[in-house]
């Protein structure tokens, strides 16, 4: 058995410039398959679990969608929107219906996830999911993430809610979508929002505007769930909230198809910065991964990284991670057993 002074030394060969070194059925001397930096990064196979399943990661979308889609055919879906119409204006729906819903959908995961990075018991449940386990987000560290979330939600959110529901409100007074019109609307709002949000937000990635746009939102490295718009201003509203408005402009969606797209975009913001990759729920590791390594996955669903090749390193490690649960750790890995057990 090789000594700890003696992993340690082959670790250094092979280990030059924290470039990781090793092989593909853990004994020692063969060439490796890796080439890449060495990552703490969702080492645990736990964090994985989730977007190695087939359909595991989009069972939120699938529930809110079929939900939807029952909802609008039955009765009391029908004496609902009778009702508003009866009481409300379309104005009123929209602006007042739209914030209440989103605001109340974000801060209840918000808080959720809050809970679970906070409270000792719901912590040590949920932490063999945390994607970068060495990192436990502090009280303090959400009260700094609050003073721009509060900030955007009522100089931001507000505003694009009240001056869309002037110009052009989401319909109400109109027969309920049937299916067809409820999936369409969805995919393609989430064309839009994987286009749209690539688009921009690789845009601030660029010297030009990181600095002043951007690189707030990247102050964690290791993200919790209400830091999805922890971002400036003029981020939030060309980022956050242009590309997925745009498709409803055009299509003038039912109050319901909009409302239906806008919870998946909140589940989907708070998780994937919630910083644990939760089996069922959906895949965390994208988005966790560009706020650890920053140069790569700038879309929210990955079609566009995949077009664009904006996501080889990611792929490269997970790869790596694959490989080393099947036949074993590199050297690194075992230094840090030898450490530990000696
Ligand atoms: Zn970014
Ligand atoms: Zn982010």
């Amino acid at each position: 058995m090789a000594t700890i002074t003696e992993v340690r030394e082959r670790t250094a060969n092979g280990n030059r410039g924290g470039e990781a070194t090793g092989n593909g059925n853990g004994k020692d001397g063969e060439a490796s398959t890796y080439s890449g930096k060495e990552h703490k990064w969702a080492r645990p196979a736990a964090t994985r679990e989730n977007s190695a399943m087939l359909v595991g990661a989009y069972t939120p979308y699938i529930v809110l969608l079929a939900f939807t889609l029952v909802f609008h055919e039955t009765p009391f879906a029908e004496r609902f929107y009778t009702h508003l119409n009866a009481h409300y204006t379309c104005f009123q729906i929209s602006f007042y219906g739209s914030l209440i819903v989103t605001t109340g959908v974000y801060w209840l995961l918000g808080f959720i996830f809050m809970a679970f990075d906070l409270v000792d018991p719901l912590h040590n449940w949920i932490k063999r999911w945390k994607v970068q386990p060495d990192v436990r987000p502090t009280l303090a560290m959400y009260r700094e993430v609050f003073t721009l979330v509060v900030r955007n939600l009522v100089c931001v959110n507000v505003p694009v809610a009240f001056v869309t529901s002037v110009v052009n409100p989401f319909r109400v007074d109109v027969p309920l979508p049937r299916a067809w019109e409820t999936l369409w609307t969805f995919f393609l709002t989430l064309a839009f929002e994987e286009v749209g949000f690539y688009c921009v937000h690789r845009t601030f990635h660029s010297k030009r505007f990181y600095a002043s746009v951007h690189k707030t939102h990247h102050k964690f490295t290791a993200p919790v769930a209400f830091s999805g718009t922890y971002a400036t201003v003029i981020e939030h509203f060309f980022s956050n909230l242009f590309p997925v408005m745009l498709p409803f402009y055009l299509t003038n969606a039912h109050f319901s198809c909009a409302m239906c797209f806008f919870c998946s975009l909140l589940m989907d913001t708070t998780i994937t910065h919630s910083g644990y990759n939760v089996p069922y729920l959906i895949n965390a590791l994208k988005h966790d991964w560009h706020h650890y390594a920053f140069t790569e996955n700038f879309g929210p669903i990955g079609f566009m990284d995949k077009i664009m090749g904006t996501n080889t390193r990611y792929n490269a490690w997970l790869g790596e991670l694959k490989r080393r649960d099947v036949d074993g750790w590199l050297a690194t890995g075992r230094l840090e057993l030898a450490e530990k057990t000696q």
